[in-house]
């Protein structure tokens, strides 16, 4: 496994490799829910290229960018088990935003609601981002995960709007044994609140049991999930969507597909988590 940690080591080291070429962006300190997009596209792909950058301009200045876990030796080795053939992990100070970078991809009506009305900068320096990680790894096939529903939803626009000649995959989210959705930030968890953080998928089983059992009022949905979620006293909702998959609409009721998601913070650890409906459905 070749790791790249300038733009110009990465294109030459890129050159060599066999096509399709399958891409896993990530932002490191990597778990299952990473290592499953790798399996996908190792499966899809002749060569399997992932980046590891904790981008600044997806974070606000209020977020966690400085204290982001990272742990570079530890993702290497996870991605050299899966036998990813080079990976992409820029130096922060090398040039990936070089002085007087002004160049920003917005997207105004996808990241107008939920994350992006929670997080009114960050989808912009998302889409920038992986823009900017499409030119350098000029990849066949790019693999995302479900967990950031919007985010994918983001990138399949930008794929289509800016004519990137890529297949966007998405991979399930990976789960602990209790429910909770992978994530980097799960470390921040203290004991108490990774206890109550089981509330976000069990409201969402909630939803799909209700749905399932033929309720299509959304409200219901809304209600229901947040009742679970008020129920613990360390989970603070800050949103409980059950909206349109293309537009993120909320929904009245539910007809065709609908993507349920919540973000909730348990002390200072933000967390999100969705489903679509009907169960099983994909999301694009
Ligand atoms: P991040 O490092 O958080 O930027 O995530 C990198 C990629 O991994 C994104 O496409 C995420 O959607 C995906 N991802 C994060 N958590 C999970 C999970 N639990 N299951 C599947 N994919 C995930």
């Amino acid at each position: 496994m070749n790791v790249a940690r300038t733009i110009e080591a990465f294109r030459r080291l890129r050159a060599q490799l066999p096509e399709p070429v399958g891409f896993v962006p990530t932002m490191g300190f990597l778990h299952d829910g990473h290592l499953s997009l790798v399996r996908i596209a190792r499966e899809r792909c002749a060569s399997v290229v992932a980046s590891i950058y904790v981008n600044p301009s997806q974070f606000a200045p209020t977020e966690d960018l400085a204290d982001y876990p990272r742990d570079l030796d530890r993702d290497l080795a996870l991605l050299e088990q899966e036998a990813v053939d080079l990976v992409f992990a820029p130096e922060e100070a090398v040039g990936l935003y070089p002085e007087g970078y002004d160049t920003w991809i917005e997207l105004p009506t996808i990241i107008s609601r939920l994350e992006g009305a929670s997080r009114p900068t960050h989808f912009r320096g998302v889409a920038t981002i992986v823009a900017k990680l499409f030119n350098i790894v000029e990849p066949d096939v790019a693999v995302f995960g479900q967990k950031d529903a919007q985010q994918a939803l983001v990138i399949h626009r930008l794929i289509r709007d800016l004519d990137f000649d890529i297949e966007l995959v998405l991979g399930p989210i990976v789960r602990e044994a209790d429910g909770l959705a992978m994530s980097s930030r799960n470390k921040y968890l203290s004991p108490g609140e990774r206890r109550a953080a089981t509330a976000l998928s069990r409201s969402l089983r909630c939803a799909e049991g209700w749905y399932l059992s033929g309720e299509r009022k959304a409200e219901n949905l809304r209600h229901a999930m947040m009742e679970i979620l008020a129920a613990e006293p360390l989970v603070q909702q800050e949103y409980v969507s059950v909206a349109s998959p293309t537009d993120l609409s909320e929904l009245e009721t539910i007809e065709g597909r609908a993507l349920v998601s919540l973000a909730a913070h348990l002390g200072r650890t933000r967390l999100i988590d969705n489903t679509v409906l009907p169960p099983g459905e994909s999301l694009l």
